[in-house]
């Protein structure tokens, strides 16, 4: 693939964004193609955490055991509702299967590769690109409310800090409220990811569609790709609501939806939307200080400049966008019990988006063995805004021929038929 040729993007979240930007700074012809407007999927209304931190995957060993007796409790963070839903179940099936330790360090390794390089690679982009993205390096607060747990998490700091050299501060007791005084009193302790930051989602979106600007990329917004034409092992063009597209080269990056185009690609991608919601309060006088997470109820908190933002959940509910006010009011029962001030009683928006959940714990970059000419950028699951530069970087590589900056293997999208 050289230089100069074209190259169309399907789908316009952070992951997409990223991808435009590396192909054009390789001097591709880039032309990207978003169903609505820029980073309205999961993109928009995320927690805005940019955490190299997040190494661990959610499976690992005993998470099965830990996990399955809370699905029956009414505030239990992660629901999967009694449907019939092969895909999903087979999914399940297969996380199951990763729940063990050399699987689970296997995707540390990958996730750190991808997440590290991302940090590095936002810190260059924010600043040559001048994103007023409300970056902030404050860190990450995990917080606790009881001693078992804040204590049982230590093992895992213990693992980062000596296989990943993450530094992580302890602050037992009353330490996390002094540390972060919009915490009630009595928590039973926090651990801080100092070299974590955060931004503001549809800010860092909005840094993005002026830099793709700067760089001449063709930004088609209302454009739903509806079909990938595919003749003789290739992709000839793509069929969209506002006409036929051609390309030299296509980049699959719709996220949750990526699997729709399964057929084209040959190729199931065992992505599953993870559903998750936010409620955001803007025009609040006195917002947390740092990104927090309450652990016991996986709730986190992120502050903006005007104001914050409440995020968590997970549902297993298919394509579903419907909002369900039981899920949104976990998420305010959950803020009430951890900080002094509450919540209002109105957010100024309530919002749910699809997490491109991979069982796995890592994302599908790369080519895939039916098509010569397409890449697929998708499954960032529950860090597709931290993992979304190095996401991009090495599709710009792979399509350039250049040698990739992280090792590829791990994301390969077709590694799931072996
Ligand atoms: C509550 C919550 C909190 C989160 N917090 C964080 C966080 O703090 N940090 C973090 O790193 N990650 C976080 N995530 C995860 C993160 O939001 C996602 O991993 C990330 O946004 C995925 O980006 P994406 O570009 O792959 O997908 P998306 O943002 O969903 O973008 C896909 C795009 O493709 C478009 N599209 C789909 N089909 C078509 C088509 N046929 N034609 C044209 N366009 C199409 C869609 O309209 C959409 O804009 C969170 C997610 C949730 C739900």
């Amino acid at each position: 693939m050289n230089k100069q040729q074209k190259v169309i993007v399907i789908g316009g979240g952070l992951v997409g964004c990223a991808s435009a930007y590396y192909l054009a700074s390789e001097g591709w012809s880039v032309t990207l193609l978003e169903r609505s407007s820029l980073g309205s999927g999961a993109s928009y209304g995320n927690c805005g955490y940019v955490c190299p931190s997040h190494i661990m995957p959610l499976s690992g060993p005993g998470v099965i055991a830990k996990t399955l007796p809370k699905l029956f409790q009414r505030d239990a963070p992660l629901s999967i509702p009694a449907r019939w839903d092969p895909q999903l179940w087979h999914w399940l099936l297969k996380f199951r299967s990763e729940c063990r330790e050399d699987r689970m360090n296997h995707a540390a390794e990958g996730r750190h590769a991808l997440l590290q390089s991302s940090m590095e690679l936002y810190r260059e982009l924010v600043d040559a690109e001048k994103m007023e993205c409300e970056w902030t390096d404050r860190g990450l607060l995990l917080v606790y409310q009881t001693k078992s747990d804040f204590e049982g998490y230590a093992k895992t700091v213990e693992h980062l800090r000596s296989r990943y050299s993450v530094r992580i501060d302890a602050y037992p007791d009353q330490a996390v409220t002094e540390f972060e005084p919009a915490l009630k009193d009595g928590l039973a302790g926090g651990w801080h990811f100092p070299k974590d930051a955060h931004v503001r989602p549809d800010r860092l979106v909005e840094g993005f569609k002026q830099a793709l600007g700067r760089q001449a990329v063709d930004l088609r917004e209302q454009v739903e790709v509806t079909d990938i034409e595919v003749e003789s092992g290739k992709v000839a063009g793509v069929r969209t609501s506002a006409g036929r597209f051609a390309a030299d080269l296509y980049v699959v990056a719709t996220g949750a939806e990526a699997p729709k185009f399964a057929k084209q690609l040959k190729l199931q991608l065992p992505i599953q939307p993870g559903k998750g919601y936010s409620l955001t309060y803007d025009h609040y006088a006195s917002p947390p200080r740092v990104p927090m997470i309450f652990e016991e109820h996986h709730v986190a908190v992120t502050p903006f400049e005007n104001g914050f933002r409440v995020g968590s959940t997970m549902e297993f509910t298919g394509y579903d966008r419907s909002l369900n006010p039981k899920r949104l009011s976990l998420l305010k029962e959950s803020a009430v019990a951890h900080l002094k001030e509450g919540v209002p009683d109105q957010p100024t928006e309530s919002w749910c988006g699809w997490r491109p959940m991979v069982y796995d714990g890592l994302p599908c970059i790369g080519a895939v063995p039916s098509l010569k000419n397409l890449l697929v950028a998708a499954g960032n699951g529950m860090v597709g805004l931290a993992s979304a530069p190095a996401t991009g970087r090495l599709i710009a590589e792979l399509a350039s021929g250049k040698t990739p900056h992280i090792d590829p293997d791990f994301y390969a999208p077709d590694r799931f038929r072996a």
